[in-house]
């Protein structure tokens, strides 16, 4: 077994560096996209029996805050 000259060895690590740098590069995946969200949303606990107390996003509007999932004016009670 011959040793590796250390030009080879150089152009060996130089190409590996490179791989893994064209690599981290490449996407591999597409970026997530932004989800495009009402400004005024706002995460409130929800008490009606069909969202079950769960967090929902309420949107604010005159009357108070309003459940997206079923549409109850909340009174701004967390
Ligand atoms: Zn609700």
């Amino acid at each position: 077994m011959t040793a590796l000259s250390p030009y080879l060895a150089g152009l060996l690590l130089a190409a590996a560096v490179a791989v893994t740098w064209a690599a981290r590069l490449w996407p591999t995946r597409p970026a997530p996209t932004a989800r495009v969200e009402s400004v005024a949303a706002v995460w409130r606990a929800c008490h009606t029996t069909r969202c079950a107390h769960m967090t929902t996003r309420h949107d604010e509007t005159p009357a108070g805050l309003v459940c997206r999932g079923c549409g109850t004016v909340a009174g701004g009670a967390a």
